[in-house]
This record gives C-alpha cells, sequence and structure tokens, in this order.
C-alpha cells in the first residue's frame, strides 16, 4: 500500500517555515527497470523480477521488490542472483524503453519547475523554491509530483524533499517504495545528528571504516572532531564531510540543457586523400554517434560532413533525411554521400562527422511501437535493432567487442 509517511510527521512539516531556504526535492523511481518490466508484462506483478544483462555474466542492473527479499539487489552478480533467488524471473535490460518512460517522468517534474537535474535514468533533483503560490507547500508539492507521475507512468517514486541536494537525496531513501520524507529546515540538525554514515551518498564502505575507527558512526560524530584534525586525516574528503556535518546547502540544482547536435571529429595521423581512410573514419564516428543518440534518447535529421584540408581551409557540407535517425549507418551513408558529392581532391587533415536538427524520442508510447519490431520489420527498424543489440554488447564487454567489418580489415 501506499506509503505516504513523512518522516518528521505529517502536519507539523506543513507549518514549518522554509522562508529563506531552498526547497530541493529529489525524485526517485522505484526498482526502476523491474517495475517497467512489470508494467510492459502484468503477469509479472508480484513476482521476483530481475533485470540484468546476459544469464550468466554480468550484474543486475535491478531487482523488484519481490526479489530484494530473497537478499537480491542491483550490482550484484547475476549467477548469485540465480542462486538466492532460483525461480526469479530473469530479464535482459531494455534500455531504450526505459529512457522513454524516463522522459515521460522528467516531462511531469518539469511541470513543477524549470529547474529539474536529471541525474540518472530514474533520479532527479527539482528546485521548488518559490513555487508555493502554485503548488502549495513543499509537501503538497511532493505529493502532486507522485501523484502525476503515477497517472502518466503508472509507476511508483520516492520522493525527499529538504534544503540541499544531499539531503533530499538521503530523504528519498529513507521510505522506499512509494515514499515521501521531508525534512524541513528545522528538522535539518536533527535529521544530520542522527544518520549513520553510510546512509551519506560517498561514503563507501571503506571511507565509512575510517569514520568508524574515529567513532564517528553518525553525522553528528564528525563535530567531535576539529575542522583542522579531519583535514589533516581526511585531505579534501574531509572538509566535505564538514560541510555535510554542517547541512550546508551545497551545489544548486543545474538543469540540463538537451545538446543541440551531436559530432565526432579526428585529426588524421598523417595528411591523406586516401577515401578508404577517410571512410574508416567517418565508419566509427557515425557510430559514435548513433550511440550517443540511442543513449541519450535522441534522433537527428541533419548530417553534417567536416573536413579539414592540409592547408588548414576548412569545409562542411550538410543534407537533411527524410525521416530522423538514431543509427550509426544511416549516419555513415548520408556522410559518404556528402562525401561523394564534394569531390575531394586535395589531401584532408581532419575528418568530422556531426548530427543537429535533434528530435527528442520522448513519447511513452514510443517504445511500444518498437516492440512492434517482429510484425513489420522496416530497414531503418531493423537496424536499430541491430544497433541497440551491439550497444548491448559493447555495454557488457566493452566498446572494443564489437567493430563493424570495414574497420577490422587492415
Ligand atoms: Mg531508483
Amino acid at each position: 500500500m501506499a506509503n505516504h509517511e513523512t518522516r518528521e510527521g505529517r502536519g507539523a512539516t506543513n507549518r514549518e517555515s522554509w522562508a529563506g531556504r531552498r526547497i530541493i526535492a529529489h525524485i526517485d523511481m522505484d526498482a526502476f527497470f523491474a517495475s517497467v518490466e512489470v508494467l510492459d508484462d502484468p503477469s509479472l506483478k508480484g513476482k521476483p523480477v530481475i533485470v540484468g544483462g546476459d544469464m550468466k555474466r554480468g550484474v543486475a542492473s535491478a531487482a523488484s521488490y519481490e526479489a530484494r527479499a530473497f537478499g537480491v539487489h542491483s550490482a550484484m552478480p547475476l549467477f548469485q542472483a540465480r542462486r538466492l533467488c532460483p525461480n526469479g524471473v530473469f530479464l535482459p535490460v531494455r534500455m531504450e524503453r526505459y529512457v522513454g518512460v524516463s522522459r515521460a517522468v522528467m516531462k511531469c517534474l518539469g511541470e513543477f519547475s524549470p529547474l529539474v537535474e536529471q541525474v540518472s535514468v530514474d533520479e532527479a533533483f527539482v528546485d521548488l523554491t518559490g513555487t508555493g503560490h502554485l503548488f502549495g507547500d513543499p509537501e503538497r508539492a511532493a505529493r502532486s509530483m507522485k501523484t502525476r507521475i503515477g497517472e502518466r507512468t503508472s509507476l511508483t517514486c520516492s520522493v525527499g524533499v529538504s534544503v540541499s541536494k544531499l539531503i533530499a537525496k538521503i530523504a528519498s531513501d529513507m521510505n522506499k517504495p512509494d515514499g515521501l520524507t521531508i525534512v524541513p529546515p528545522a528538522a535539518v540538525a536533527r535529521f544530520l545528528a542522527a544518520l549513520p554514515v553510510g546512509r551519506v551518498p560517498g561514503i563507501g564502505g571503506k571511507s565509512g571504516e575510517e569514520l568508524a575507527k574515529l567513532g564517528i558512526q553518525r553525522v553528528g560524530d564528525i563535530g567531535k572532531y576539529s575542522p583542522e584534525r579531519l583535514e589533516e586525516r581526511f585531505g579534501k574528503f574531509g572538509a566535505w564531510l564538514l560541510e555535510i556535518a554542517e547541512g550546508g546547502e551545497g551545489a544548486p540544482v543545474e538543469p540540463y540543457t538537451a545538446p543541440k547536435s551531436i559530432s565526432a571529429e579526428n585529426t588524421l595521423d598523417e595528411d591523406t586523400a586516401d577515401e578508404t581512410i577517410i571512410r574508416r573514419c567517418l565508419l566509427e564516428q557515425a557510430d559514435r554517434i548513433g550511440r550517443r543518440l540511442r543513449e541519450e534518447g535522441f534522433r537527428g535529421r541533419t548530417v553534417t560532413l567536416k573536413l579539414k584540408h592540409h592547408d588548414f581551409r576548412q569545409i562542411t557540407r550538410s543534407s537533411t533525411l527524410a525521416e530522423p535517425t538514431q543509427l550509426g549507418g544511416t549516419i555513415y551513408h548520408e556522410a559518404l554521400r556528402l562525401l561523394a558529392v564534394y569531390n575531394l581532391g586535395a589531401k584532408v587533415r581532419l575528418v568530422g562527422v556531426g548530427v543537429s536538427n535533434l528530435e527528442p524520442l520522448d513519447a511513452i508510447e514510443e517504445p511500444a511501437q518498437m516492440s512492434l519490431f517482429g510484425a513489420s520489420y522496416g530497414a531503418e527498424e531493423k537496424w536499430e535493432k541491430v544497433e541497440r543489440a551491439t550497444d548491448e554488447i559493447a555495454r557488457r564487454f566493452g566498446r572494443g567487442a564489437v567493430k563493424r567489418g570495414s574497420l577490422l580489415e587492415e
């Protein structure tokens, strides 16, 4: 059932004064990849779902709460997850689908504030400062965000609200899933004093052990030591600890700005007019751009070829595709066409390709269309599938594992 608790108790938080303080919310989708899989296949509801690479190697990217009950967690090697949860449903990562849902989530957040900083596919900070006249007090605004995300995506998230990104992030993790934790200004000192240092993002096992040796179990214990002592012992990390203990506001929420174009270029080892070398270069660049377009959820319409001649004379040639693409192959072929039309002649020292006129892949229904692949194969769709599979291999085994045929020819 929904767990809309506020840590500091309801009611009291509403009347707390936020005057002059920032109001930062951290939104974290619950078991995101696994939840999307359950959403797409309701027969998985209530089952331990583990999303990860292939079955023999790799690590779990996400685990449903049912799987977590078996001790499975993300970043756990899959073989271990299998051992703990032999009846689990193990599914491959479908990043493009998660990116599509993620966009819908971020769009919701953007309706509450222009200051939305996406930190990962399923996490974002929202600066709600000064939005009170629109969305009510922070608790009310946070509930509205949860409701709106729920309506648009049918997924739950956990939200933390406080005066800084750090505290908001820690708070969002306190009542998962479907949680809401508000740490108003007046409660910050108390909240931090009692907070186990291990809950602070950035304090890992090793630094946690070091702190424990000094008797620092909770953030409140940090103040037992003088700033000099901490800096002497931990260097910059010590200064950072102090900042946390003092509950400062830290860095502001930095809204994401969408790229206007994605490009790649290389200066050649040697000036050349050899089209084979140039082509190979373009292919590698086009693949790189395609990967970034897919990772960041864009398609681009305009392809630009850039050449710098040995005498530093630079030319660019652009053309616009009939359909926007996120495929390295399509970008490559367009770049080749531009190269052929340009009619090289003199040696070049730099080769580059860019894609602009980007369109975000934002509709939540977009990936649903993609799942129709099996039924209707367009050439572009087929390649999209191939290139996505390639991304997956590269993610698992490293870039070197995937090279196009003509890249290997020497
Ligand atoms: Mg999450």
